[in-house]
């Protein structure tokens, strides 16, 4: 999962992005309302974060625009307390929801589950190749009958995997997706995190699922 945040103030977006990413999302931060249309026209987020209150364009005018120009990403504003006329325009430019600032913490997280799982399709919920089973919404994997218990980034790696089945998926896909643009892509992170995935999925099975394809990435599917 992916997420845009859209906060002008670096302490606030620094505080919530780590909050996000301890929760298995992936963040890039926007710091203001051009930047979030830059980012969100090119990059197919699963929910935005936005921050009506910015120096520039509004988030209420960056909600608009975003819509206009047919992002279906879902929305949650955040905005001032007591300001009813802000919610009500935000909604009216296409927000799905809205946070009153300040908030706590577990409140934005249950918002952003509630949007996020909102905006997967329903033939999405969940993700199947041969035994293996992803449910995204319970953040549930399951071979066979053996659940699996997974950290967020395996999760987040498992769910990049079974989306792409039985294709392959390339090492900076991997980057981009589950971890965020602030990745130092010179360690070797990808590798240890695909091994340990691997030894949970596959480990003392005779049908392995997770392959490396050299020199490219790595693939989930029946071997070849
Ligand atoms: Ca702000």
């Amino acid at each position: 999962m992916r997420l845009l945040l859209v906060e002008d103030e670096r302490k606030v977006a620094s505080f919530i992005a780590r909050a996000l990413r301890e929760n298995a999302y992936a963040v890039d931060i926007a710091e203001s309302g051009e930047k979030a249309l830059e980012l969100g026209t090119d990059v197919p987020y699963d929910a935005i974060l936005l921050d009506v209150r910015l120096p520039g364009l509004s988030g209420v005018e960056v909600c608009r625009e975003l819509r206009q120009q047919g992002v279906e990403a879902p929305i949650l504003m955040l905005t001032a307390r007591g300001l009813v006329e802000q919610r009500v325009e935000g909604l009216d430019a296409g927000a799905d929801d809205y946070l009153t600032k300040p908030f706590v913490l577990a409140e934005l997280l249950a918002r952003v589950r509630a949007l996020v799982r909102r905006g997967l399709h329903s033939g999405n919920a969940k993700l199947r190749y041969a035994d293996l089973e992803l449910e995204r919404h319970r953040r549930r994997a399951t071979r066979g009958k053996e659940v699996i218990p997974l950290t967020s980034k395996e999760f987040a790696l498992l769910e990049l995997f079974l989306l792409r089945a039985p294709e392959f998926v390339t090492r900076s896909e991997i980057v981009e997706h589950v971890w965020d643009r602030h990745f130092d892509s010179e360690t070797n992170l990808v590798e240890v995190y695909v091994n340990r995935l691997r030894q949970k999925i596959d480990q003392n099975r005779s049908a392995k699922l997770i392959h490396t394809v050299r020199g490219v990435g790595y693939r989930l599917g029946t071997p070849e």
